[in-house]
């Protein structure tokens, strides 16, 4: 099959086209790219399942281009859930809500609740508009690989695999939403990302945070699974010190490392190779994905610096983790 890259109007058309058809179509959003498909049909499902070789365990996200589309997905809507809808959606964050009938169990990997999320990316929620049904996506990468935060990125996953990606750019966030379940008495953050817990716990009161760590026993399918990594081997380096001792241990080794840093550290580097990550929180958010990806084609053992920072950095660490197995230096 042949994989077009497109983007604007036609692209939209086109994309709308082949999901009213039955087809599995990436297009941007906020986040990462998503790989998207006619949320109400189980065939489609099992597509998208199969072209990114994900486990049927690990549930979708259903994507909707506005508030009442969420209604006909759910079988129950409290006060508390439509205030946190208006206050943070669109945005960078899945809601789980109890699941409605119409939602088939492949979407939901066979559990009773849905996650729903609303992007706040025009081209993103323009597609699903006129799609004219809710878009079950995952992230656009294959399996196991790191999500794709360009168009590029999606066609060096999916080239055959996929008629049509929707180029929009670079994903303004950079790492995937924030997962919270909404359908007990305490909002639970079940994956963190860019919608911190402070900004959740403003609209309900009190949260349920989900800490940094590497999480072995999996409270949310999905997250026993090993994301994000990149295709060579990644460690996190607990300071400069420990970072320029891992490099050096790596060449002499005979191996060719590349650091992953923040913007104020690059002088006492000297001439070991590095990729800027970026100063502010939100740029290192951005970039780490494609920071990866951009390393791994470059070197043969990546080394990251601890990134200390706000929440959203905490975010990011919790996929920088993941990608390294947990191992710190
Ligand atoms: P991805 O879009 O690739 O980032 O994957 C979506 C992730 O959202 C999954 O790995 C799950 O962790 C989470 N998720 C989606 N729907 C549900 C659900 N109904 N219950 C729990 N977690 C969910
Ligand atoms: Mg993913």
């Amino acid at each position: 099959m042949e994989t077009l890259i497109l983007s604007g109007e036609k692209a939209i058309k086109l994309g709308a086209e082949l999901i009213k058809a039955g087809e599995v179509v990436a297009f941007p959003t906020e986040t990462v790219y998503g790989l998207g498909g006619n949320a109400l049909d189980s065939a489609c499902i099992a597509k998208i399942y199969q072209a990114k070789g994900r486990p049927a365990d690990n549930p979708l996200i259903v994507h909707i281009a506005k508030v009442e589309d969420i209604y006909p997905l759910v079988s129950e809507f409290s006060e508390r859930n439509k205030r946190v809808v208006e206050k943070l959606m669109p945005g960078p964050i899945t809601v789980l809500f109890p699941k409605s009938d119409i939602v088939p169990d492949s979407v939901t990997a066979g559990l009773k609740t849905v996650g729903i999320r609303m992007p706040k990316m025009a081209i993103a929620r323009k597609f699903i508009e006129a799609c004219g049904v809710p878009i079950a996506a995952p992230s656009a990468n294959a399996s196991t690989r790191v999500s794709p935060t360009t168009a590029s990125h999606v066609y060096e996953d999916m080239k055959g695999r996929i008629p049509l990606i929707i180029d929009g750019g670079d994903s303004d966030v950079g790492i995937e939403s924030t997962v919270v379940d909404l359908t007990g008495e305490i909002p639970t953050i079940l994956r963190p990302g860019a919608i911190t817990a402070e900004m959740l716990a403003e609209v309900v009161g009190s949260v349920r945070t989900h800490k940094g760590e590497v999480i072995s026993s999996a409270p949310a399918p999905g997250m026993k699974y090993k994301h994000y990594a990149p295709t060579v081997p990644m460690v996190v380096a607990s300071d400069m010190k420990a970072l320029i001792e891992e490099y050096d241990r790596q060449v002499a080794l005979d191996k060719k490392p590349l650091c992953l840093i923040r913007g104020q550290a690059i002088d006492i580097l000297g001439d070991r190779k590095f990729i800027n990550l970026g100063d502010s929180d939100y740029e290192v958010c951005r970039n780490i994905y494609k920071s990866m990806r951009d390393a791994e084609k470059v070197c043969d053992y990546i080394i990251c610096i601890y990134l200390e920072g706000s929440e959203i950095c905490k975010s990011v660490m919790n996929r920088v983790l993941k990608a390294s197995g947990g191992k710190i230096v």
